[in-house]
């Protein structure tokens, strides 16, 4: 697949064009940010693992039924995906209150949800992506009442299959967020889940120790992010023990003398 033009660079990705119309190319860069780009960093390895973890969950996703953007991984960095008009709403989806939930409300860190709650965000990083409710998204036409509904109910079904995955490797689903888009196919309209699913976009937090394994590392400064992003993918089965993020480097043989005897 060749890569075309960059089309669009964000905080963590680049899309590039691809060969074909409708597809296009989803780089993983290093870069990491938080609150609203007031700190940002580059962290060796980052886009690697975000790669290889989103590309697992999506394809697990697509198995349960969830269409989602992602054609195939094609490199340490870099996936096919379909091109989508990005609905501009951030979804987010809480279990235990953390973050901007209990700094906004006031409710009890780690607070166990009664049930599922789903958030909208406005995705304008100028404005700071703002909570919105659903009139402002229909007042404003950012989606329609057929498409959020839609999508509610996918990000229970979402939600539902991630807390599944990840109780079952001694993890915690706290929250995460996710985004959509709509994708043309031969005058068909299909919203499909799009972006990535990551360390990056989640929260996450040992079953036992609740030792954050996520992006919380860099926006608390905690330190050994790569370390916390390795375990979630070793936990998946997708990095084995001795793996490294790195590509390998083969040190140049020694020349070796043969005497003759
Ligand atoms: N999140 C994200 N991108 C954003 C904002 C939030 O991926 O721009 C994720 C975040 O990692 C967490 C969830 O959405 O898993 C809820 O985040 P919250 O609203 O608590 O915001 P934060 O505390 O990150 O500002």
């Amino acid at each position: 697949m060749k890569k075309g033009k960059k089309l669009y660079e964000g905080k963590a990705k680049i899309v590039y064009a691809s060969s074909e119309k409708n597809l296009v190319i989803q780089h993983f860069k290093d870069d990491a940010t938080a609150f609203n780009n007031k700190k940002k960093s580059v962290i060796d390895g980052k886009g690697i693992l975000n790669n290889r973890i989103s590309e697992h969950i999506l394809t697990y996703l697509s198995q349960v039924g969830i269409k989602n953007h992602l054609v195939k991984r094609l490199n340490m960095r870099e996936q096919l995906i379909k091109r989508v008009e990005i609905i501009p709403i951030e979804f987010v989806v809480r279990n235990i209150a953390t973050g901007s939930l209990t700094n906004r409300l006031g409710i009890e860190e780690g607070a166990v949800l009664d049930s599922t709650l789903i958030e909208y965000c406005l995705k304008d990083d100028k404005l700071g992506d703002p909570l919105i409710s659903k009139e402002h998204i229909y007042t404003f036409k950012w989606a329609t009442r057929r498409e959020i509904e839609k999508i509610d109910r996918q990000l229970l079904r979402i939600n539902d299959f991630l807390v599944g995955l990840f109780r079952g490797i001694g993890i915690k689903l706290v929250d995460f967020k996710v985004e959509f888009g709509r994708y043309k196919n031969n005058s068909k309209n299909e919203i499909l889940l799009a972006d990535e699913i990551s360390p990056d976009t989640c929260r996450l937090w040992d079953m036992n120790t609740e030792k954050k394994l996520d992006k919380d590392r860099f926006r608390k400064n905690l330190g050994n992010l790569i370390q916390a992003y390795q375990e979630v993918a070793k936990r998946l089965g997708i990095l084995h023990e001795q793996s490294n993020v790195r590509p390998l480097r083969f040190p140049k043989p020694k020349a070796v003398k043969i005497k003759n005897k």
